[in-house]
């Protein structure tokens, strides 16, 4: 990715989106969008100067009042619709993703699926913004809380769910009452322009939701600026980090989600096939570019180990490799040709420090696509940065441990807690780890326990900077904040000055 000035040959300029319309923007800096698939540059994408990001959260200023004073129901009834028309549109959106991500279609429309669940849920947001009410707290003294928006909102998002990602925190932002600026990957940044248009058919007000794109110095610049209230982020943990130090430092709410290395546990009582099965999506689905990825499997046994490699290994061979639309193609490229070399350079490590390269991924690279077949590895252990680091690729790792305690405390003690599954069939077992495990989310025979959008999804350790998980009713109390009123009306006695500390009679 370039941050060079406008070209001389520009492919299609994709554009920001401020106060309900497409708009080009200064583009004196911009990056390339590529098309993983092909390697070819598609696009070009303008990122945005601080005044034009000032301008911006300008707008989303001036429209956030009469957007916060709108009823929930109505805000509720503007989400009805935009569900509608984005399910509508889902060939669209899925088309715009794959080609600027490089994911299968069938992965994109899946990701736009439960992107869709988030604003299912926040369709019932008169009911979640209910407070509490007590009658009587004195004589004649009512208390009751309300929750109330923050203002405007931002979120900066990752490569991997140009659509899912941006929608954990929208819907909920909106339907709060905020106004919304967001700032998605610079790498396939289309998918978020294309969803602003569907939310303005919708029949959100200009100005309530806002695309602007950019890098680091974009995403900066909302951490200092004085109009943003709060920052949701998702992406590597490094940035996280950064992210939730500068947001809070600059007086904003913040959460910050990071990085995942995801182990799943192997019992030797496991059923093997369905594990396997469960493992290889988990592991190779999209390139093994989802946070939830299972990067590393954890096998209680030698005899579990050498059974799952010998299922593993002609499952991994067999991956088929395939451009965004062949429709056979079990994963796609990766997001650009450095990632790839950054997951090669991995793999070779990995070998370096004395792994068993079981499958190596790396035969017949060419520059025509970012393509990376799946690789496996053996006889992983805790000390190698293939096993400490994201690899964010198609790369399983193998670790042998003698029981589910060994397993327990190896995953206990890794820098990273996303996700973790466990694959048997003792129920005692799978409470004895979901009870000891500290690690945000939980499968049990799940790979990937993304939880639904009524629950909450969110890491612990260097997965999660902040104090909320991401969307469900955690999104709702990111998104307000919390007001007690204690009311009185009085009816004929007169109230005498107190001076003492009052205290309900
Ligand atoms: P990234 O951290 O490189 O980028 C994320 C966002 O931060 C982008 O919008 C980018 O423009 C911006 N950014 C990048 N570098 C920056 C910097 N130095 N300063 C300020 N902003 C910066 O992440 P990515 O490569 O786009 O996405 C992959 C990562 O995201 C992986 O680590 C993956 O695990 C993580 N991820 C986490 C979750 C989760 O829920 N925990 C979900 C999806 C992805």
């Amino acid at each position: 990715m370039s941050a060079s000035p406008r070209s001389a040959t520009p492919a299609s300029w994709i554009t920001h989106w401020v106060g309900g319309k497409a708009v080009p923007g200064e583009q004196t800096r911009a990056g390339d969008v590529f098309d993983p698939s092909t390697g070819e540059v598609t696009a070009r994408v303008p990122f945005a100067s601080l005044e034009e990001l000032d301008a911006c959260v300008r707008t989303a200023r001036a429209a956030y009042p009469a957007w916060a004073a709108t009823p929930p129901l109505r805000r509720a009834r503007v989400m009805f619709r935009f569900r509608d028309l984005l399910e509508r549109a889902s060939d669209e959106l899925a088309e715009a993703i794959s080609r600027e991500h490089g994911k299968t279609l069938a992965d994109a429309r899946g990701e736009i699926v439960r992107g869709l669940e988030v604003v299912e849920f926040a369709c019932g947001i008169p009911d979640l913004l209910k407070g509490e009410h007590n009658e009587s707290v004195g004589t004649g003294v009512d208390a009751f809380s309300i929750r109330q928006p923050l203002g405007v909102v931002a979120g900066i998002t990752p490569f991997n769910f140009p659509a899912m990602v941006p929608l954990w925190m929208f819907p909920i932002a909106l339907a709060c009452g905020n106004a919304f600026i967001l700032k998605p990957s610079e790498r396939d940044p289309s998918a978020s322009v294309l969803i602003a248009r569907i939310l303005h058919e919708a029949g959100l007000p200009a100005g309530v939701f806002n695309v602007i794109h950019g890098d680091r110095e974009i995403v900066d610049g909302l951490l200092s600026h004085p109009g943003v209230a709060a920052v949701s982020f998702v992406g590597s943990t490094p940035v996280a980090r950064h992210v939730h130090l500068e947001g809070t430092k600059h007086g904003k709410r913040v959460q910050a989600l990071g990085g995942a290395k995801n182990h799943a546990v192997i019992m030797p009582d496991a059923d093997l096939d369905d594990a396997v099965n469960a493992l290889m999506g988990a592991a190779f689905g999209s390139a093994g570019e989802r946070c939830m990825a299972i990067s590393i499997a954890v096998a209680v046994g030698d005899d579990t180990a050498d059974r799952l490699i010998t299922k593993l290994e002609p499952k991994v061979k067999a991956l088929r490799i395939g451009g965004y639309s062949d429709l056979n193609a079990d994963m796609g490229p990766l997001i650009t040709g450095e990632h790839r070399s950054k997951v090669c350079s991995y793999i070779e490590s990995g070998v370096g420090e004395g792994a068993s390269l079981v499958v190596d991924g790396r035969g017949g690279l060419s520059n025509k696509g970012f393509f990376l077949g799946g690789s496996l590895f053996d006889g992983v252990k805790p000390q190698m940065r293939i096993y400490q680091e994201e690899i964010f690729g198609p790369v399983l790792g193998v670790v042998r441990v003698p029981d589910l305690d060994a397993a327990i405390d190896l995953i206990n003690a890794h820098t990273y807690a996303n996700g973790t599954a466990i694959f048997t069939r003792s129920g005692s077992a799978a409470r004895a780890f979901t009870s000891a495990i500290e690690v945000g989310m939980v499968g049990v025979n799940v790979p990937l326990p993304v939880p639904m959008a009524f629950h909450s999804f969110g890491g612990w350790r260097s997965s999660l900077f902040g104090d909320h998980h991401i969307y469900g009713r955690e999104g709702v109390r990111f998104y307000t904040r919390l007001k007690a009123v204690t009311q009185r009306w009085p009816r004929d006695v007169q109230h005498a000055a107190e001076f003492s500390m009052p205290t309900m009679k």
